[in-house]
């Protein structure tokens, strides 16, 4: 019941008359979040991502809703109550330098908020609705640890949205899919006990953040692919597809949360995979076939054209 009055209140008036719909979750605040100067996880990504699907022929078919901000609880079930209190801190006195590559200034603990909101609402739409939604947000999430920022990200965005959506009616099992370039060494600590979440990663190895070895298994509900940079990119989609096939054989997921970056991309200038824009086609068209509603959460990617080329194939295999 608290869901749907909160989507109703969030909820910005932009129906199209088409049956199937994407849902789109941002908020404004998440542009207002800097790790500096010359950082490459800046705002424009996100503008660039925008300016895109504010373009016609997405206008139509997008619900837009305006992310809430995740409450405490919420974010209490993932990350420790005093780790909080220091991005709160440090982004109230104006931001500080949280880990050598993440920095918080004065808005992050309010887009941090507003991007762990997202992702919830984005799952919630996915599930209630069974229509795609994606969490345009940021700062990402998927290094986030419990009780540490790294790599760009202060809350673990996707792993906030799991544990909320398997508290909901008909949610038993949560697969999250990342096919950001780099390991999710946070989604992964997060979740390795939790038999009721699988995590199936493909990661440039090695490379940062150096974990993610085919060894680490969890309790059996972990799927690391880690790859060279630099092979064919039909190799990566076929790589990925079994390791999804392997995690979700005999195991129906009740949702799947995409930790999308677009760093896996050709030429991103933070990494060596080779992807393109059809990869991502071809990798949907293999999440839809789980027959779970999805919902896509940013990550990375830091090559403006990259992104909004990755973003578009995504969600237009979405719809
Ligand atoms: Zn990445």
């Amino acid at each position: 019941m608290e869901w749907d009055a909160e989507l109703l209140i969030h909820a910005v008036v932009m129906r199209s008359g088409s049956s199937m719909n994407l849902h789109l979750v941002t908020h404004p605040v998440c542009l207002e979040h800097s790790a500096g100067f010359g950082h490459p996880e800046r705002p424009e990504r996100l503008e660039a991502i925008l300016e895109l699907l504010h373009q016609p022929q997405w206008k139509a078919r997008i619900v837009w809703h305006e992310a809430p901000q995740a409450t405490l609880e919420q974010l209490s079930r993932v990350h420790r109550p005093d780790y909080l209190e220091l991005i709160k801190e440090s982004s109230e006195r104006g931001g500080a330098r949280l880990d050598p590559d993440t920095v918080t200034n004065s808005a992050s603990w309010q887009a941090a908020l507003r991007a762990a909101g997202g992702a919830i609402t984005a799952a919630r739409l996915a599930v209630r609705e069974r229509e795609g939604a994606f969490a345009a947000i940021r700062p990402p999430g998927h290094h986030a640890l419990a009780d540490r920022a790294m790599g760009f990200c202060l809350i673990n965005n996707v792993v906030v949205a799991a544990r909320e959506a398997l508290a909901w009616e008909g949610v038993e099992r949560v697969l999250i899919v990342d096919w950001d370039v780099h390991h999710g060494n946070g989604t992964q600590a997060l979740v390795e006990q939790d038999p009721s979440i699988r995590y199936v990663s493909m990661h440039q190895w090695p490379h940062y953040p150096g974990t993610g070895s085919e060894q680490e298994r969890g309790v059996g509900n972990i799927w690391n692919v880690p790859r060279p940079g630099g092979l064919p990119p039909q190799d990566y989609v076929r790589d990925l597809s079994s390791a999804i096939e392997e995690a979700t054989d005999g195991w129906r997921p009740d949702l799947i949360l995409v930790s999308a970056g677009f760093d896996s991309m050709s030429l991103d200038p933070l990494a060596g995979f080779t992807l393109r824009a059809e990869d991502y086609t071809t990798l949907t068209v293999r999440l839809l076939d789980c027959g779970a509603p999805i919902a896509g959460v940013l990550e990375g990617g830091y090559s403006l054209d990259n992104l909004t080329s990755g973003v578009a194939a995504f969600l237009e295999t979405l719809t």
